[in-house]
């Protein structure tokens, strides 16, 4: 198992959004990482970390006068995090991984392009295969997937790898953070439930299939299972919770089920991974849980809440399902998967 023997250089960007910042905090916070670079837009070109935030308060003084360049780079460090918006990813994200980087991104740009890992590593670590073999160096593109996939995956994994899924209907209550800066307006959502996020459903119907899917040659056959979508944004400030009723292909006792999900340690408990909880669900009976305030920052936001798990009259199962969407969804599904890339050797410090 590879550790680092001197910090791996890292440059986010970004980093003035609102996944980026999270990420510049988790990096400048981290055993393995050194933050070096920061980039965002042309309207923050120039400026300093700190300028950035309006003060240097709460921010490490070893990243605070890092200044934003441009995110097109180049850039010396050996691994980039990525939040950019969809179209800068999609133009800047595949020239990095040209000019020999590897990318962790959080944007939809790459997610369920032909040979790119979309990686949650509890669930599908093995499908970094598709950027290079296990302790061999890579440039590539990975990518984690939407904020609302995530605690939907991390829920139907036990249950798919027991018993095989074989449908699911997924509600989303989205919080507003996850809609990014400036974000949907007071007025637009006190008092109010917004019945659709444009485009979200189709990450929903297909990226949990993706990750729940298997490595064939240079790319992975979807899982086969059918998921209908219904995204809602709700006044919530951070936190995505779904409501999900899921059909098996074996139908088991409740019980059953509900050990599987709470057992669940996922395929790298053994790779001691700095952002991963132990536990990566939790899986509560209290009737009136998840809650986004109660629940979201378990873990440090990184784990998953499963509640309210129950028979299903019309299909099997169930149960409500909440994370973090700026953590566990977003910044910290990202640096998990960087830690994913170093511990398979497929980063070293110094590259
Ligand atoms: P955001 O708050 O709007 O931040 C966007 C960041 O990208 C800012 O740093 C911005 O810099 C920079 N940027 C904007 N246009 C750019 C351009 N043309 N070139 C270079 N940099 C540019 O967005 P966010 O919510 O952090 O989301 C970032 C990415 O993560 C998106 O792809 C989003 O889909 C994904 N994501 C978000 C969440 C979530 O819950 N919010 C969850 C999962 C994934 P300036 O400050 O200079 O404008």
């Amino acid at each position: 198992m590879y550790a680092p023997s001197e910090p791996v250089t890292v440059a986010v960007l970004g980093a003035t959004g609102t996944v980026g910042r999270r990420l510049v905090d988790r990096i400048a916070a981290h055993p393995w990482f050194r933050l070096i670079e920061v980039a965002a837009s042309e309207r923050s070109a120039g400026r300093t970390l700190a300028e950035t935030r309006g003060g240097a308060e709460g921010l490490d003084p070893r990243i605070a006068e890092l200044r934003m360049t441009s995110a097109a780079g180049p850039f010396e460090a050996a691994l980039v995090l990525s939040s950019l918006p969809r179209a800068a990813a999609e133009e800047i994200e595949p020239k990095l991984v040209e000019a020999g980087k590897l990318v962790v991104s959080n944007a939809s740009a790459g997610r369920m392009r032909p040979g790119v890992p979309l990686v949650v590593p509890e669930i599908n670590p093995g499908h970094l295969e598709l950027i290079s073999p296990e302790g061999t160096p890579a440039a590539g593109l990975v990518t984690n997937p939407n904020c609302a996939v995530v605690p939907l995956a991390m829920a139907l994994a036990p249950l798919h790898e027991a018993f095989g899924v074989d449908a699911v209907i997924a509600t989303t209550f989205q919080a507003v953070s996850g809609a990014g800066l400036p974000g949907p307006g007071s007025i637009t959502m006190i008092d109010n439930v917004l019945p659709r996020i444009a485009g979200e459903e189709d990450k929903i119907v297909v990226e949990p299939r993706k990750l729940l899917g298997a490595l064939d040659g240079g790319d992975v056959v979807l899982a086969d299972f059918a998921v209908s979508a219904t995204s809602t944004r709700v006044p919530v400030l951070h936190g995505h919770m779904v409501d999900v009723a899921v059909r098996l292909r074996e139908s088991v006792p409740l019980a059953r089920a509900l050990e599987a999900m709470r057992d669940w340690r996922g395929r790298v408990a053994d790779l001691d991974l700095p952002a991963l909880p132990e536990r990566p669900l939790r899986v509560t009976l209290d009737p009136d849980r998840p809650q986004p305030r109660l629940d979201r920052d378990l873990d440090d936001g990184m784990a998953v809440t499963v509640g309210r798990v129950r028979e299903c009259p019309v299909f099997d199962l169930r149960f409500t399902v909440l994370a973090h969407n700026l953590e566990r969804g977003a910044a910290g599904a990202a640096v998990a998967n960087a830690e994913l890339a170093v511990r398979t050797g497929r980063v070293r410090a110094g590259a």
